[in-house]
């Protein structure tokens, strides 16, 4: 049987750790926007599994808890009778993550919607894994064991992180890859479903104009600044465990980058993009811990220290800021500098604010003969609050009589969807068998090897990254 290829009849989508905190925020949520927007193969069934006992209530919570949210923020109407429907495709199995009667009992269920719903046909299969990393292995195991139907198509979706470092990725990857061949899984990074990274394809490779601004002959620095509204706030077992160059550093904001930074793929197939995204990574050399800046989030008037979060150790030196410079030792980009900046918080004004920009800074003029600011060019691409792109310019001043220069936006404004599902796109091509923005192996790993110099360090050594804390109130 091809593992890839559209799923367009029959699915079976089984969440594993339905009671868990994506399962509610993300994957439920996104389910029912696909399903609504009919974007489901035509008859899918979903599955919740856990450990937990879950009421009717409980689980009607972990399916509706997001749509309900949005609703009340006055995203859209809640529809109850929808909302019943979709309730009537779920069913929940409780069960554990490692013995065989459990995984056997979720064939019967999954047998008998095959029986009721697809006459007796094999159903393909979804395995969407909403468990903590240190579960995937067995549970991946285990599927392929009991769940695996060889006559259709079978997906395992996991989400990051993968691994802590690159050995650990490394024991991960290579363990469900005994069970489970490359198009088969799909490695979510919610930031490639972000409608600002995809539209970074269009921006650069369906346009003339802006390919040949970004190398090293017309972009002096590339800067990213990401700040978050929250911090630990009750997630702190798995924050404080991880830190940001962790949480975002390795996937989300390296795959931003090397989106814009790597060459320009032969075509849109999965492994031509993902190739040249791997291309990129090879060529960022490990980041020294000589260029690297950590903090931690203070108290303030808006709220409390990361540390004084229930959640959080009191004694944690977990970094909650990070600052990096790094390269990239290729042709094209030799010699820019790329300077990361990402924290969270919100206990001080400043740090009360969503954002997420990259900015190309522009070298200046060759023959300035109008005397402009040197780094007063810039393409900016911003992926939040507002999905926008915007060249920072110099123009001439309206209405002056002579020759004044004013720094002007030229601005082109991303109508994003703040609704739950709304990266829909991105879930869908799961049920597409569409890889290429889902991160594959050897990508997690070459990332992995430019940050592992800086997670990983002997327990003695004073130079240490974490010995270099400080504690902000801002950035
Ligand atoms: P949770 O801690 O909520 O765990 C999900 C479920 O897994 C729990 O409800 C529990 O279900 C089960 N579980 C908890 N601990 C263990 C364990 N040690 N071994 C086996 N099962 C366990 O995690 P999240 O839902 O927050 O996250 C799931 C995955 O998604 C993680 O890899 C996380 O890093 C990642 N992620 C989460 C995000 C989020 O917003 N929550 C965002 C991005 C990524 P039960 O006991 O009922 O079986």
């Amino acid at each position: 049987m091809p593992h890839t290829g559209q799923i367009k009849d029959k699915a079976v989508v089984i969440v594993f750790g339905a009671s868990g905190d994506l399962a509610k925020k993300s994957t439920f949520p996104a389910l029912y926007t696909l399903w609504e927007e009919g974007l489901l193969p035509e008859k899918t069934r979903i599955i919740g599994y856990a450990r937990s006992k879950l009421s009717k209530e409980k689980l009607q919570d972990q399916l509706f808890w997001k749509i309900r949210d949005d609703a009340k923020e006055g995203h859209h109407q809640e529809d109850a009778a929808k909302m019943r429907e979709f309730e009537g495709l779920v069913k929940y199995v409780q069960g554990s993550y490692d013995k065989d009667e459990s995984f056997q009992e979720l064939e019967r269920e999954i047998e008998a919607i095959e029986t009721e719903v697809f006459s007796g046909q094999k159903s393909n299969r979804i395995s969407y894994l909403a468990l903590p990393p240190s579960s995937f292995s067995q549970v991946s195991h285990m599927i392929k064991k009991h769940n695996y139907s060889p006559e259709t198509i079978n997906r395992l979706v996991i989400e990051k992180p993968f691994g802590k470092d690159t050995e650990d990725c490394k024991r991960m990857m290579s363990s469900i890859a005994k069970d489970w061949k490359e198009e088969e899984i799909y490695r979510i990074d919610h930031y490639l479903g972000e409608e600002m990274v995809r539209a970074i394809y269009h921006l650069r490779f369906a346009n003339s104009f802006i390919e040949p601004l970004l190398n090293k002959d017309h972009v002096e620095s590339v800067s990213i600044v990401m700040k978050e509204t929250f911090g630990a706030e009750g997630r702190g077992g798995y924050f404080d465990e991880f830190g940001m160059i962790r949480d975002v550093g390795q996937n989300h904001l390296l795959q931003s980058i090397a989106i814009m930074m790597m060459e320009a793929p032969a075509s849109l197939e999965d492994d031509s993009l993902r190739s040249n995204k791997l291309d990129l990574l090879k060529g960022i050399p490990p980041v020294d811990s000589a260029d690297l800046v950590l903090g931690q989030y203070a108290d303030g008037p808006n709220g409390k220290a990361y540390v004084d979060d229930e959640t959080v150790p009191d004694d944690s030196r977990t970094a909650t800021f990070a600052q990096w410079a790094m390269k990239v030792d290729n042709e094209r980009w030799r010699g820019v500098p790329v300077l990361v900046k990402c924290g969270k918080g919100k206990s001080w004004k400043s740090l009360d604010e969503g954002l997420m920009t990259m900015t190309f800074h522009l070298r200046a003029p060759r023959n300035n003969v109008f005397n402009v600011n040197e780094h007063s060019n810039s393409l900016v691409i911003r992926m939040n609050p507002e999905p926008a792109v915007f060249f920072k310019a110099n123009l001439l001043k309206p209405a002056t009589r002579g020759t004044e220069a004013i720094e002007q936006e030229i601005k082109w404004t991303v109508p994003g969807r703040k609704v739950a599902g709304d990266k829909l796109a991105y879930e869908a091509n799961i049920f597409k068998g569409d890889q290429s923005s889902f991160v594959r192996e050897d990508e997690v790993i070459a990332a992995w090897e430019i940050f592992t110099p800086l997670v990983i360090f002997p327990k003695k050594d004073r130079s240490r990254p974490a010995d270099r804390l400080f504690w902000y109130t801002g950035y």
